[in-house]
């Protein structure tokens, strides 16, 4: 039985150094100064440890495809359909190494737990989800992986994609993914929105999916946040909701957009902002004043909704950017949502770290308390609020007891 103690960690700002003690996976000790035995011992010396990151929406399987087929006009639309051309060439061995890539770069840099969305449709079929299935095995002892179906190309739009996800649920898949807004009215948006909501219900299942990813309120399939917290509230789905995007929601006006977040608030619906993707897609068509294009975050969290955000796209044709570094991708949203304050930066930390855990379900077990799993990352920072700044290494990422990175910690200059 392998133990393991922490010394001198940095676990909050307003406390002091923490010790933590580790035992077959689990935190079974928490205090200054522990004097028990352990087979291994880690000097922080006053690093910031936090619970192993969540990277909480991403696609693996479409990931490192920019050099094969940019996206010229920058658009959603673009994207999706530059993205369909590429599909129909993919091979296992394609999107199994461009996949792992994505997965042992996320680990490298501290991410313990992972959300993927592989397209599930007529082109991909189940190919990404039965690559991703192949990877949750492989690197169980290093990430823990859960699989959503994601009709990418619509529902109605594509034949055969519900019966498809149907069978990547039989396969493994845990989550019932969904892109409303990707079919060609408002009814079939809807229906849509019915259809993901039945399949979860019957396999009893989380839901999460794409929606209102504009940045204007005039086209109605991209204006559905409203009525989803209806579906979920009249289908006793509270908790069990996460909507990723909603952009949208960033052209309502002041007094509409507090009666919505106040109501998503009310259905437990955790809204998953993908900053790299969002800021990049959206205000194309702005001539001046370009818009930032995102969710109003610190609003939302004002209204007590649950909030995180995610990677969603590596270097592909909706995100030409990225390494799957949540740190990056927390830069990037404090500082086109405002939040600079020390308090604020430390709550960034908690969108990548909690609020995505709850979003997961997964809080039980996850957190730095005697008791909980012990996932955990050793960050080259002294203070929580200067990790989004610093941008450090990952010096350890611990996966259940085990460490399973371990990066210098020699600063190159003192
Ligand atoms: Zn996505």
């Amino acid at each position: 039985m392998m133990t393991l103690l922490i010394r001198n960690a940095r676990v909050r700002d307003d406390q002091e150094l923490q010790d933590i003690w580790i035992e077959e996976g689990f935190i079974r000790k928490i205090g200054t100064r522990l004097s028990d035995y352990a087979d291994r011992i880690i000097d922080c010396e006053g690093r910031v440890v936090l619970p192993g990151l969540v990277e909480g929406h991403i696609h693996p399987d479409k990931a490192f495809l920019e050099e094969r087929k940019p996206n010229v006009s920058g658009t959603l639309e673009e994207a999706i359909k530059n993205t369909a051309e590429l599909k129909a060439e993919y091979t296992y061995e394609d999107v199994y190494a461009r996949s792992e890539k994505v997965l042992q770069w996320a680990i490298a840099k501290g991410t313990t737990v992972m959300r993927a969305h592989p397209d599930v449709d007529h082109i991909e079929k189940l190919l990404g989800v039965e690559v991703l299935l192949a990877l949750k095995e492989v690197y169980k002892e290093k990430i823990d992986l859960q699989i959503v179906v994601f009709p990418q190309e619509g529902i109605l739009k594509s034949e055969g994609t519900l019966d498809r996800m149907e069978q990547g649920i039989r396969m493994g898949a845990e989550v019932v993914g969904g892109c409303p807004y990707n079919e060609k009215t408002l009814k079939d948006s809807i229906r849509h929105l019915e259809m993901v909501f039945e399949l979860a219900e019957k396999h009893d299942l989380p839901l999460d999916l794409h929606v209102d990813f504009a940045d204007h309120t005039e086209d109605p399939r991209y204006m559905l946040t409203d009525r989803i917290c209806d579906m979920t509230m009249e289908r006793g789905m509270q908790g069990r909701v996460t909507l990723g995007h909603v952009t949208s929601l960033g052209s309502l006006e002041p007094e509409d957009a507090s009666t919505l977040f106040t109501k998503i608030a009310e259905a437990g619906i955790t809204i998953m902002p993908l900053p790299a993707t969002d800021v990049y897609l959206n205000g194309r068509n702005d001539e001046k004043n370009v818009r930032r294009g995102m969710a109003p975050v610190l609003q939302m969290l004002e209204h007590g909704v649950n909030v995180a955000f995610a990677s969603n796209n590596i270097r592909n044709a909706f995100t030409p950017f990225g390494n799957a570094n949540l740190l990056l991708i927390g830069y990037l949203l404090a500082e086109t949502q405002f939040m600079g304050s020390a308090e604020q930066q430390r709550t960034v930390l908690d969108m990548i770290t909690y609020n995505a855990a709850k979003c997961l379900g997964i809080e039980e077990t996850y957190g730095i308390a005697e008791g909980k799993l012990a996932d955990l990352v050793v960050f080259d920072s002294q203070k929580l609020s200067d990790v989004i700044q610093d941008q450090p290494i990952a010096n350890f990422v611990i996966k259940a007891g085990k460490v399973i990175v371990e990066q210098s910690m020699n600063r190159a200059v003192e």
